[in-house]
């Protein structure tokens, strides 16, 4: 572009989610740019890392569910553009607490997909699953069939490849500083500035700092996530041959814990507590989190006695939780041009293609073909414009 030229979207942040909407947005020749603060690959937001689980299952909250459907067929596009495996379909197994619905929700809305899948009660997930152990009524489980893990690191670069492939210009170690609204509006960084006719925020853990900038208030949490992972004390028990992903609601706590198995460090496998404490991202590793690691590890000598119970590895992401877990897809009150993507409560990933879609048809003036009442900015906001 030459200087002084209007570009036709800038979109902050290439986590999964900018770059996706990024390289929606390129698709359809429109001139982008995307700004990202740090060198790029980088490990300090929450696209990091090698695996993401990804299903169709989500109890009663259906309409991830139906968005799913298309996920699925992007990633599978993804896949056939970069040559490579982005998903391997282990299946998900849900483990379920007596006296919860989720599982009978999630077994309805499967049913409705028409996406295959099957319940289990206590005596079957036994016997399926000699390697884990619970209570005698646990409260049975489903094994949704379209479930797997998202190979995430390799996804992330995919996405940023193709999007450089058609012409997208990305500017890594670049951080946005200022936005300055207006019909043509200034993207101010630490290295120049940038016009564009619309902006998309996808900042991730930063999210507040940037949008109460913008005037907007959002009861946003960004949390340590701790990723351990535990070695098989056979080796080979818990390859994904044999063993699914899997979560259990409700495990410790009211947290669940999630499991993949061992594909990403031969011998281990990824066991992790969907929960962290609240944290600044800037200094993301100040807190103490060993609290997280001791749950953890009792939970394994408990449930799961084929890992040593002490962590081979640790290594840490982020959440950026809203307080109902659901999304925030939408446009700045005032300025229908700025489009903002936050709050994606450590579920995102696999819905990344489909957000990316919608932003991008957000922020050129069309309309996503999902329904998005669900994550309004207007369900928690005091804007102080
Ligand atoms: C441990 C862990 C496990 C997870 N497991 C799953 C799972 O199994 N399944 C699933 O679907 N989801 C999962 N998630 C959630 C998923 O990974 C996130 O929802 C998703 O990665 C969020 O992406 P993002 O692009 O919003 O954020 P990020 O990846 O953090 O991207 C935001 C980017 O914006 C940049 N940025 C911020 N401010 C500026 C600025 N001023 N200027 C320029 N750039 C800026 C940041 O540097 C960052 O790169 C998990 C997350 C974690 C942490």
């Amino acid at each position: 572009m030459a200087e002084g030229s209007v570009y036709d979207v800038i979109v902050v942040g290439a986590g999964i989610m900018g770059s996706f909407t990024a390289y929606n947005i390129r698709r359809t020749g429109k001139s982008t740019l995307l700004l990202e603060q740090f060198p790029l690959p980088h490990s300090r937001g929450s696209s990091h890392g090698q695996s993401r689980t990804i299903r169709s299952a989500y109890g009663s909250q259906e309409y991830y569910t139906k968005m799913m459907t298309k996920a699925f067929r992007m990633w599978r596009e993804l896949e056939d553009q970069s040559c490579q495996i982005l998903f391997r379909q282990t299946g998900l197994l849900c483990i379920g607490q007596k006296g919860v619905n989720y599982l009978d929700d999630t077994a309805d809305c499967l049913q409705r997909h028409k996406t295959p899948f099957r319940r289990l009660n206590d005596a079957e997930l036994r016997e399926t699953y000699p390697m884990l152990s619970y209570p005698p009524e646990i409260g049975g489980a489903v094994i949704d069939y379209s479930g797997g893990l998202l190979l995430s690191g390799r996804a992330l670069a995919a996405v940023q490849n193709q999007y450089r492939k058609l012409g997208g210009l990305i500017h890594d170690g670049e951080k946005m500083v200022e936005v300055i609204p207006g019909e043509v509006i200034m993207v101010k960084t630490e290295a120049g500035q940038y016009r564009a006719k619309a902006v998309v925020l996808c900042v991730g853990p930063w999210a507040n700092n940037v949008l109460t900038k913008l005037g907007i208030a959002v009861p946003l949490q960004a949390q340590k996530i701790r990723v351990c992972y535990w070695k098989e004390k056979t080796p080979g028990t818990f390859s994904s041959r044999q063993f699914p992903v899997f979560s259990q609601i409700n495990a410790i706590g009211p947290h669940l814990v999630y499991a993949v198995p061992s594909e990403e460090y031969p011998g281990l496998v990824k066991v992790c507590l969907h929960y962290g404490p609240s944290i600044d991202p800037n200094v993301r590793d100040k807190i103490d989190d060993s609290w997280v690691v001791e749950a953890l590890q009792k939970y394994i000598l408990e449930h799961i006695p084929g890992l040593e119970p002490f962590p081979a590895i640790t290594e840490s992401c982020i959440y950026t939780n809203t307080p109902d877990e659901d999304f925030i897809l939408d446009h700045h009150p005032s300025w229908e041009n700025i489009v903002i993507g936050a709050g994606f409560s450590g579920h995102g990933f696999k819905l990344a293609p489909v957000i990316g879609d919608i932003l991008a048809k957000m922020a050129t003036g069309q309309t996503p073909e999902q329904d998005i009442s669900f994550f309004r900015l207007n369900r928690f906001t005091k804007s102080h414009l």
